[in-house]
C-alpha cells in the first residue's frame, strides 16, 4: 500500500461517546475510521470493507468481543487482519483469552485517546517491519528458510522438508504471534479445493516438529482453534 493512502480503521464499541472520542481522535492523526456498534455489524463491516485494523470493545450487547474476535480469526480472508481489543480492568482473564484468541494488543479501560493511538501506530510499525524483512527470507532463531530456493536450514544444516510442511512453515512464518486456524492453514496450503480434513494439518505440524525440534515448543496448539508461532521475541 503507498504510503500515502491512510490506513483504515474499523472502532467497534457500542458506547457512542467513546466511540465517537475515538473516531475523532484518529481522524485528527489522519486515519480513516468505519465505526460499528454491534458483533454483527462489525463482522459485516469487516468482510465488507476490509479495514487495516480492528478496535475492538470486548463488551458489547449482543455477541461479546471474544466471541467476535474469534470469527474474525476463523474467517480465511480476515485470518490476520490486527486487533486491539479494550478491556476494563476486572476483565484481565478475557484478556487472556482475547490474546489467545488471536487479538494482536489490548488497551485496558479507562485510557486515554492518546494511549491507544501510541498502540496503533506501534502496532501497524511491527506488521510493517515483519513484511519489509524481506519477502524471500525468513529467521527465526537458528531457523532459515528461503523461499526461492526452497530451502530450509537448521543453523547450517539442510533440512528436507515435504511441499506441504514447506507450505505449512512458511505460512507459520510469515504470521508469527497469530493465531492460524486449522480451516486458514488448509486452504492457504492444500488449497480450496481440497478434500482432506483437518486434521491433516496436525499430522503434518506434528511431522514439523519431528523434523525441526526447535518448533517443538515454538508453535503452540490453541484450544479448539489452530496453531500460533510464537513471536521471535518470545522464544525459542
Ligand atoms: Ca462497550
Amino acid at each position: 500500500m503507498p504510503a500515502s493512502s491512510p490506513k483504515k480503521i474499523l472502532v467497534v464499541e457500542d458506547e457512542k461517546d467513546i466511540q465517537q472520542l475515538i473516531k475523532l481522535y484518529l481522524e485528527k492523526e489522519g486515519f480513516r475510521v468505519l465505526t460499528a456498534a454491534t458483533g454483527p455489524e462489525c463482522l459485516v463491516l469487516v468482510a465488507q470493507d476490509k479495514p487495516d485494523l480492528i478496535v475492538l470493545d470486548l463488551m458489547l450487547p449482543d455477541m461479546d468481543g471474544l466471541e467476535v474476535c474469534k470469527r474474525i480469526r476463523a474467517a480465511p480472508e480476515t485470518a490476520i487482519v490486527p486487533i486491539i481489543m479494550l478491556t476494563a480492568k476486572a476483565e484481565e482473564s478475557d484478556t487472556v483469552i482475547g490474546l489467545e484468541l488471536g487479538a494482536d494488543d489490548y488497551v485496558t479501560k479507562p485510557f486515554s485517546p492518546k494511549t491507544l493511538t501510541a498502540r496503533i501506530k506501534a502496532l501497524f510499525r511491527r506488521l510493517d517491519r515483519i513484511q519489509a524483512t524481506g519477502t524471500t527470507h525468513y529467521r527465526y532463531g537458528p531457523l532459515t528458510m528461503d523461499l526461492e530456493r526452497h530451502e530450509v536450514r537448521l543453523g547450517q544444516e539442510e533440512v528436507m522438508l515435504t511441499a506441504k510442511e514447506f507450505g505449512l512453515l512458511e505460512h507459520l512464518i510469515r504470521h508469527p504471534g497469530r493465531v492460524l486456524t486449522r480451516d486458514v492453514l488448509l486452504n492457504a496450503v492444500w488449497g480450496y479445493d481440497y478434500y482432506g480434513t483437518t486434521r491433516t494439518v496436525d499430522v503434518h505440524i506434528r511431522r514439523l516438529k519431528q523434523k525441526l525440534p526447535i518448533l517443538e515448543d515454538a508453535i503452540i496448539s490453541v484450544k479448539s482453534l489452530g496453531y500460533k508461532l510464537k513471536e521471535p521475541t518470545d522464544g525459542p
